[in-house]
């Protein structure tokens, strides 16, 4: 076994052992922040097609719509320190041209990621997809500050405000429909996780239709995870696609 066998084999070890005592070596500011995760993985430092980016400068083209057939999950989520993120019940799919993706998960950010022009926004929600073949799908939903959602009003007594903490309420059913606005025009592009280890060949559908969220069901949110968005990256020459009606 050579040095670097050995090292990786180490590291490898460290980052079970993170994982087992259910904490990781990477944050959102400090030490560990956003700087550093090129130590974790080198593709956060380096990677060509890192997300979040700046929604600008787009080229209008005809794509295929996103047809959701989200069925309804029992309600399991947990806080990891880094996000809130609901696991969802398998079978739910998503379906963009002749491909489909199953909805494995969605998570929170406060603030939101990606940035539309000059807007920011308080909160972003991604939705995680895989298709059969592997390839990834990332839907996300702007969220602005106006009415309560409904469905949140339900849920937000029920989040895991400990680190590590998960909520498991068969009883309780959640349709992630609830957090996606019913106009389904979106900004495609190629990109990246938003978090270590910044896996590349991120198929990111960015809606544009924000949804709202009440200022007190976003402060929850905020006040249980912090602030957890990834400075903007370059874009680099990728192309932007703004999906016309169709
Ligand atoms: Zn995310």
């Amino acid at each position: 076994m050579n040095w670097k066998h050995t090292l990786s084999s180490m590291m490898a070890a460290t980052a079970l052992a993170a994982a087992a005592s259910g904490q990781d070596n990477w944050s959102y500011s400090g030490a560990n922040g956003p700087d550093t995760w090129g130590g974790i993985s080198g593709v956060c430092a380096n990677g060509s097609m890192q997300s979040p980016i700046v929604i600008e400068g787009t080229e209008s083209a005809y794509l295929n719509r996103l047809e959701p057939t989200y069925a309804v999950s029992p309600v399991m989520m947990h806080n990891d320190r880094h996000t809130i993120r609901f696991t969802y019940a398998s079978g739910s799919m998503m379906k963009v041209g002749n491909k489909e993706f199953e909805l494995l998960s969605f998570h929170f950010h406060t603030p939101g990621e990606h940035r539309v022009l000059t807007t920011s926004f308080p909160l972003e929600i991604h939705f995680d997809h895989k298709a059969a073949d592997g390839s990834l799908a990332r839907v996300a939903v702007l969220v602005k500050e106006g009415r309560s959602n409904v469905a949140a009003e339900e849920l937000w007594p029920l989040l895991p405000i400990e680190p590590d903490q998960t909520t498991r309420r068969p009883e309780v059913k959640i349709n992630a429909r609830d957090f996606m606005p019913n106009a389904r025009e979106y900004y495609r592009y190629m990109g990246s996780d938003t978090m270590p280890p910044c896996t590349e060949g991120v198929n990111w559908y960015v809606l544009k239709e924000p949804i709202e969220f009440s200022s007190q069901q976003i402060a929850a949110l905020r006040g249980i995870m912090g602030e957890n968005a990834r400075p903007l990256q370059p874009r680099n020459n990728r192309m932007i696609l703004d999906a016309l009606p169709n």
